[in-house]
């Protein structure tokens, strides 16, 4: 069997207990060097063998599963944050398909919420959003021009932005030109849950200027939007006013 497991932004202990189990009972484990902290290869049990896709081409990651496989192994492809996010994860199961080889996903906490988590905000508030976007700057990856950035503000939706921080001057340009005004709080957050994190806050106006000073050209999220900072309007849920279903004539 083959697991897809998102291994969470960095934290070892942010991984679920169940990618943690398949983690130790694995005899193959492929990890996403770049981003995936090492710290979670201590888990594994001696003699696994553990690989760095880093190095790897699709079709050797695949070759590798597929090699486990036929051996009987437990084969885990450690993936970092949530694998359905970025995680360019299609196009593996779709080779597996193809190999009729059998595979499972599970899911794990993504950047983009441990971020959110790191500045300790919430992405939905009553009377500011209660939308989040999740997306990218184009990078060598192109982006649909339906959902350019500037398109996308002008929904002055929560967004988080992934793969984007090295182009955080197009980044402020396109939004600002979405938001219409430059006073839209936004937060960039440097590895989120590790140990160097970095959470550098300020407004489209100042943002640049900030991260360029702290030279941060990876592995951040840009969080934007009066989430952030300002008024919002109190949750329904708990309004003392609104009796619902689990709460129906308490008050
Ligand atoms: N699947 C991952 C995203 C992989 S794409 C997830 O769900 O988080 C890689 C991008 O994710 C990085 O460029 C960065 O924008 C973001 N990222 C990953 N880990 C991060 C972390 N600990 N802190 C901030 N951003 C992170």
């Amino acid at each position: 069997m083959i697991s897809f497991v998102g291994a969470g932004p960095g934290d070892v202990d942010l991984i679920t207990i169940k990618g943690r189990k398949l983690l130790e009972e694995a005899d193959l484990v492929i990890y996403a060097g770049s981003l995936v902290s090492k710290e979670h290869l201590k888990f594994c049990k001696k003699g696994c063998q553990i690989y760095n896709s880093a190095s790897m081409t699709l079709e050797e990651v695949v070759e590798k599963m597929e090699m486990g496989v036929s051996k009987g192994l437990k084969v885990v492809r450690l993936h970092t944050g949530d694998p359905t996010i970025y995680g360019a994860i299609r196009e593996q199961m779709d080779l597996l398909d193809e190999k009729k080889i059998d595979y499972e996903v599970i899911p794990g906490v993504s950047s983009f919420t441990a971020a959110c988590c790191s500045i300790k905000k919430e992405f939905t508030l009553p009377e500011v959003s209660q939308t989040v976007i999740l997306t990218r700057i184009e990078g060598r990856t192109r982006v649909p021009k339906e959902e350019d950035l500037e398109r996308l503000a002008v929904h002055k939706a929560s967004m988080a932005l992934f793969l984007s921080v090295r182009e955080i001057g197009t980044v402020v340009e396109k939004l600002i030109k979405g938001y219409e005004r430059d006073d839209v709080p936004i937060a960039v957050v440097y590895k989120a849950t590790w140990e160097d994190e970095k959470i550098i806050l300020g407004t489209l106006k100042d943002i640049e200027e900030k991260v360029k000073k702290e030279g941060i050209t990876k592995t951040a999220q840009i969080l934007v939007g009066d989430f952030i900072e300002g008024k919002y309007e109190r949750s329904k849920l708990y309004d003392p006013s609104f009796s619902h279903e689990y709460r129906s004539g308490i008050e």
